[in-house]
């Protein structure tokens, strides 16, 4: 089973991934992860990206496509794979679909999580967070016993300078931008089906397991 999960910070895209991992054996690739792995062991691969990293430039499309097609012939992608965060852009999503055709892995299903603005709003605008020891609240779902001071340490408690409204619209639109041209892709195979993420997690779970069940 073969597996791209899409949604915007704050969708619970982790807690599923990790679920659909224990649940179907798949291997969870995040590219941010597999970038950084390929480096940290001094790979070709990884050699060739570090001189891009280390300049500020852009890891070249070609270059993350060797990576993935490469991550996708290991032993642990036999029972399928959850691919997160790529394909990122139309020309990521057309030679993915190269790759895939080659070692025959082709997608099976998209998983789009959705939430609406107001939900990811009120998670993120209300959320504290501790400026000395890190433990993280939220003013209405878990809030410090006293408000503004962090239970663990004392502490006072913030609101981080980006989890602001207006960051949250820049994040989301730059999140739309990008996303749309690759979901509309997928959607042409009939291959998107759309969850909606606003709902408590054990709910979306199900019905993510039940589609993929559908499937098989
Ligand atoms: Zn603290």
């Amino acid at each position: 089973m073969n597996i791209l999960i899409m949604g915007p910070a704050g969708s619970g895209k982790g807690t599923m991934s990790k679920k659909l991992h224990d649940e179907f054996g798949v291997a969870h690739i995040s590219t941010g992860d597999m970038l950084r792995e390929n480096v940290k062991n001094n790979t070709p691969l990884g050699h060739q990206a570090k001189d891009f990293m280390e300049t500020g430039r852009l890891v070249p499309d070609e270059l993350i496509n060797e990576m993935v097609k490469e991550r996708l012939l290991r032993a642990d992608v036999e029972k399928g794979y959850l691919m997160d965060g790529f394909p990122r852009t139309l020309v990521q999503a057309k030679a993915f679909e190269d790759i895939t055709k080659e070692i025959n892995k082709p997608v099976d299903i998209v998983v789009n999580l959705k939430v609406d603005v107001d939900t990811l709003a009120a998670r993120i605008t209300g959320r504290r967070v501790c400026k000395n020891c890190g433990a993280i609240y939220h003013i209405k779902n878990s809030p410090s016993k006293v408000e503004g001071i962090c239970d663990v340490c004392g502490n006072a408690t913030v609101q981080r300078p980006d989890d602001t409204l207006e960051q949250l619209q820049v994040r989301l639109k730059e999140h739309t931008t990008n996303t749309e041209p690759v979901l509309d892709y997928y959607r042409e195979k009939g291959l998107v089906q759309d969850f909606e993420a606003s709902r408590p997690a054990d709910e979306v779970w199900l019905e993510i397991k039940q589609a993929i069940e559908a499937i098989f």
